[in-house]
């Protein structure tokens, strides 16, 4: 019986369709500008599994788009009622990625993108989404020390939590089989054309079954 629920639970998180995508790496370090440019980029090829989250949102940042916005409690419900592949505490705040959230992407047939953490990263490995894993690097701490003081959204103790989990992710990045590619995002274009050459494959695939 209780096998039986915890297949259906696995079953249940995936649909036929394209390889889904997961982008980690650091706080500041680009992903959500990477992400942002391929989506507008290759539009209907890529969808966002637009996470919940209990942080406030930032300017500029729209409730249903970027993230759905919930209190503790909303997201504590939903963690208990099983709404949830993964979920996690990241700088203070809970983060998760719903099951509607993947597979609202993966009914379009898209190529669902996940922009999670470290845990999110190791949480995901025990499902059967089974996607292609890139973490996303700075290319220095300096660097990325100032690119989130540019970004002026954390307050000096958000900023340091992110600081310090992001030294510790990028040793654990290194682990051998637990990203399919680390790209060091320097130069922005160059960082763009590495990523869509690493998802040429899954471009090619989604582009051809959208014009058949
Ligand atoms: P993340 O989503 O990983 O937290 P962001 O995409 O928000 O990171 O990027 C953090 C900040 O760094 C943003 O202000 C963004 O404009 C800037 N940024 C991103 N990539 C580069 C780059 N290659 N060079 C310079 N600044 C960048
Ligand atoms: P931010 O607050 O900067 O948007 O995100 C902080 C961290 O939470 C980032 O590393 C981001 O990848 C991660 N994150 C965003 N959504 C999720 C999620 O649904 N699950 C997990 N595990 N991490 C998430």
């Amino acid at each position: 019986m209780i096998c039986g629920r915890f297949l259906s639970s696995l079953v249940s998180t995936v649909m036929a369709g394209p390889r889904p995508v997961v982008l980690s790496g650091p706080s500041g370090a680009g992903k959500s500008t990477l992400l942002k440019k391929l989506l507008k980029d290759y539009e209907g090829v890529f969808g966002f599994s637009v996470s919940h989250t209990t942080r406030s949102p930032r300017p500029g940042e729209a409730n249903g788009k970027d993230y759905h916005f919930v209190t503790r409690e909303e997201m504590q419900q939903g963690i208990a009622n099983g709404e949830f592949i993964e979920n996690a505490v990241f700088s203070g705040n809970m983060y998760g990625t719903s099951k509607m959230a993947v597979q609202a992407v993966q009914a379009r047939n898209q190529v669902c993108i996940l922009d999670i953490d470290m845990q999110g990263v190791r949480n995901i490995k025990k499902t059967d989404l089974n996607p292609i894993y890139i973490s996303i690097h700075p290319p220095s701490v300096e660097i990325l020390v100032k690119r989130l003081r540019d970004r002026n959204t954390e307050s000096e103790e958000s900023l340091q939590k992110r600081l310090q989990a992001a030294i510790d992710d990028m040793e654990i990045s290194k682990e051998p089989g637990l990203f399919d590619e680390i790209i060091i995002n320097d130069d922005l274009e160059e960082a763009y054309s590495r990523l869509t050459d690493v998802l040429k494959e899954e471009i090619a695939a989604a582009q051809t079954s959208k014009d058949s």
